[in-house]
């Protein structure tokens, strides 16, 4: 399978080369060059089949002819050894639980993916390398725990001291082996401008081989589809005629993916976009006009995006045309009271505990059932909703909406107890250098 970026055809890479660079040199995204038809395989995936075996088949399809038998089997069961669960709310309604990862988030997913497909590219090529993130909180976790115990990547991890929650410093410190935490005494900005220099600096990249593992890499996108895949086939066979996926969406990633898995030849019906007021992508739907600004700042933070980088390879699928990503893509969004309604909405309906992205996708897609509702004859609509983190997460924001207690997962309990260990860093690039060539 091949990859093209988005700005420019000419420019294409394999999926190693691809996860590697992270950006196409043009600054597009890597994005197939041609997709491939899986139907074949998705409909040997039907009834009971485990989430790792949706994974490893779907996986090995797109890329055994370029790693080799088995290296995406070797892969897969590297990078999950957990699971989505798919949760029935009511007929014709189901959740997809994203979050039951090691950070509590659907992230947990492309993170793991992207690590261990990394340590296989390199173990094969006998070399190592260096991943450098600044993070400003939640990322940043996933991917320093994806990548922990890798033994062919060094992670390390710039974060603006004073600046992350307490339960997210502990996320980044406590992990040790392949994974040093460096607490900048900057914001976040400042930390990511220092990445940014360390990128273009020839000497530090080439020692150290750096490489980044953002949310635009492919290699965290591609595995996002396997859940499509997982969702579909745990369906009962009569609820599968007419499936929507309703996506809590920032980045768009997440809903990139399904749109992927859909052209791979798995049979959605459609997909509904739900945002928060940052809805540059539902206001696209409605006026074909891509107007992209500064996002604003919601309680459901991580979709808190106002220019979305994945925007680019939803274009390349539809071809720029708004007549044909609305023909398979429907918008909607959530105000931060609508979301606040709907976690006690749930709560009392179903006596289930919601976080807040979750929140949006179910708010939307309550207002939108209608529109997808049968004519006469034709199969009921079944939408599921990609529940993306934990509520325990957002602990303040939903007992006080649902009126409730919310327990902190216990992979986020245990980090109380365990001890910080970072190294403190002034804010200048010389600092970070002398570092760097030291460790
Ligand atoms: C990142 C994130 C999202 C948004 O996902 P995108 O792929 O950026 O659209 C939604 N919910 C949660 C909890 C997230 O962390």
């Amino acid at each position: 399978m091949r990859f093209v970026s988005t700005r420019s055809k000419d420019i294409s890479a394999g999926f190693s080369e691809a996860i590697l660079k992270g950006l196409a040199p043009d600054g597009g995204l890597f994005h197939p060059a041609v997709q491939p038809d899986l139907a074949g395989v998705f409909a040997n995936l039907k009834g009971g089949i485990s989430f790792s075996e949706a994974a490893a088949a779907t996986a090995a399809a797109l890329l055994d002819d370029e790693m080799g038998a088995g290296a995406a089997a070797r892969i897969v069961e590297r990078a999950f050894d957990f699971s989505p669960r798919l949760r029935e709310l009511r007929e014709g309604l189901y959740l997809l639980e994203l979050f039951h990862g090691p950070t509590c988030a659907f992230k947990d997913f492309g993170a793991s993916f992207l690590a261990a497909a990394m340590e296989e590219v390199l173990a094969a090529e006998e070399r190592s390398a260096t991943v450098l993130v600044a993070t400003s909180g939640d990322t940043g976790s996933a991917v320093a725990r994806a990548f922990h115990g890798c033994n062919h990547i060094r992670v390390v991890i710039l974060y603006p001291s004073g600046r992350v929650s307490p339960l997210q410093e502990k996320q980044l410190t406590t992990l040790g082996g392949n994974v040093t935490a460096l607490e900048i005494q900057g914001s976040f900005d400042e930390c990511q401008h220092l990445v940014k220099q360390a990128f273009v600096d020839e000497e530090l990249r080439s020692r150290l081989s750096l490489t980044s593992a953002n949310s635009i890499n492919l290699g965290r996108l591609l595995p996002q589809a396997f859940y499509y895949v997982f969702a579909w086939s745990a369906l009962p066979a009569g609820a599968r005629k007419k499936l929507y996926f309703c996506v809590p969406s920032g980045n768009f990633g997440n809903l990139t993916a399904g749109v992927y898995a859909w052209q791979w030849g798995l049979p959605v019906a459609g997909f509904i976009a739900a945002t928060n007021r940052n809805d540059v992508v539902p206001r696209y739907l409605e006026s074909g006009r891509f107007t992209p600004g500064p996002s604003l700042e919601t309680i459901s933070n991580a979709m808190d995006v106002g220019n979305p980088s994945n925007f680019e390879r939803l274009q390349a699928v539809f071809g720029k045309d708004p007549a044909a990503m609305r023909a398979m893509i429907r918008g909607g969004r959530a105000s931060d009271e609508q979301t606040r309604d709907e976690i006690a909405r749930v709560y009392a309906e179903h006596g289930l505990l919601i976080d807040p992205h979750t929140a949006v996708g179910l708010c939307v897609e309550r207002r939108l059932r209608p529109q997808l509702a049968s004519s006469a004859g034709s199969p009921a609509p079944t939408v599921i909703v990609l529940a993306t983190a934990h509520p325990g997460k957002f602990e303040e924001i939903v007992s006080r909406a649902a009126g409730a207690p919310v327990e902190l997962p216990a992979v986020l309990r245990a980090l109380r107890t365990k001890r910080k260990a970072a190294v403190l860093l002034d804010g200048s690039y010389a600092a970070l250098r002398n570092f760097l060539l030291s460790f």
